[in-house]
């Protein structure tokens, strides 16, 4: 119903002031685009949610920002309060991907597009596009980087000289996340075949999500999680070489607890490889410093514009372009989605990579804030 956008005249048109409808005849001050972002506790998110404003506004519109804080129904009454104060299109960053039908349905009521921010909205119709990084290949950056962290592949790809075996340890998302899913996809089917020739191996036997998951990406949860793995697999003197991570809050966590087990402090004193995503700075200042190995490069300055571009579309009346059309099924459809890269960051392209490009400064790298 997206074309209704353009077409409708329903109450509060005319008001000028955001409410129904408008589009192409509307002027960008009396615009106003909702973001609702899911939390505030990992800093991507916040520089999403301030990207994404910060263009919005140089396109002309108002905006209304609102943090979810991890919490549902914050998130929910969030979203229900943006549609009922007028606004003509959401860009939301769900907490838990399949619990916010009831908002879209009314979105949808009054034709104002949805934008899926990162994360899917699953099980919905009302979602209209999606903007995200290919999470797969996130997740096969993961499980490429703890490769190369244990020398059995070169950061260019080819064969390392270690042969294993070795064993490691699998953390994944929260589950709620569509994302969790892709990540974990793309890092087990990377490592299978290691698995499947005794390179790799899993002591504690938890190869599942369910077992691997980490409610909320909770870094202390995560902590707990592999202090408990140490105690019932590791106290007998087994040795662990690595831990597949998928978040950056999730690897500091584990970082802690081995290093509480006595473990490293380094890579180069024995610490496990810990792989991770964000470039979080804390994370980007302990690759810095050898401690944790590697992480992804996601650049949320990206994200955040082509949520820009796809929003300036759907205001325009016009359709957003997608460049894949086939990969994200949520349930009830398949969404239109835009796809971003991303890269592995190991010690030695920090420089190149995060440096050169401003999203940190060589001063917060050494300092870690
Ligand atoms: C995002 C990741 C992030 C994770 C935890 C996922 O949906 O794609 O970038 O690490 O949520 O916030």
């Amino acid at each position: 119903g997206l074309l209704a956008l353009s077409a409708c005249a329903g109450e509060g048109a005319g008001s000028g002031d955001g409410g129904e409808g408008g589009g192409e005849s509307q002027a960008p001050e009396d615009v106003l685009v909702g973001v609702a972002m899911p939390t505030q506790t990992s800093e991507r998110w916040i520089a999403d949610g301030e990207a994404v404003e910060a263009g919005l506004t140089e396109a002309g519109y108002e905006v209304d920002l609102q943090f979810g804080n991890d919490d549902i129904p914050t998130q929910a009454q969030q979203i229900d309060q943006m549609i009922t104060s007028g606004a003509d299109l959401l860009i939301i960053g769900a907490i838990d991907g399949t619990a916010l039908t009831s908002q879209l349905e009314a979105a949808a009521a009054q034709d104002i597009p949805v934008i899926s921010y990162d994360r899917l909205i699953r099980d919905s119709e009302d979602v209209d596009f999606y903007v995200t990084f290919d999470n797969e290949q996130v997740g096969v950056q993961q499980a490429t980087s703890l490769l190369v962290g244990l020398g059995i592949l070169n950061e260019d790809g080819s064969e390392g000289d270690a042969e294993g075996p070795f064993n490691i340890e699998l953390f994944a998302g929260s589950l709620d996340d569509n994302n969790a899913h892709f990540f974990w996809q793309g890092a087990i089917d990377t490592l299978q075949p290691y698995f499947d020739d005794g390179t790799l191996t899993v002591p504690s036997g938890q190869t599942d999500i369910e077992q691997a998951a980490t409610l909320r990406w909770q870094q202390e949860t995560a902590q707990r999680r592999m202090e408990d793995l140490l105690t019932s697999t590791y106290s007998d003197g087994t040795e662990l070489h690595g831990v597949l991570s998928p978040y950056d809050g999730l690897s500091r966590g584990i970082i802690t607890a081995l290093q509480n087990d006595g473990m490293g402090p380094s890579l180069e004193e024995g610490l496990p490889v810990v792989s991770g995503q964000d470039a979080e700075i804390a994370s980007v200042a302990l690759i810095d410093q050898g401690v944790q190995f590697a992480t992804i490069f996601k650049d949320t300055r990206k994200l955040a514009d082509q949520a820009v571009v796809t929003a300036e579309a759907y205001l325009a009346g016009e359709e957003p372009e997608a460049n894949d059309t086939e990969t994200y099924d949520n349930g009830v459809q398949v969404v239109p989605s835009y796809l971003l890269d991303s890269d592995i960051v190991y010690a030695d392209n920090i420089e190149s990579l995060l440096i050169e490009s401003e999203y940190w400064s060589a001063d917060e790298v050494a300092s870690g804030v």
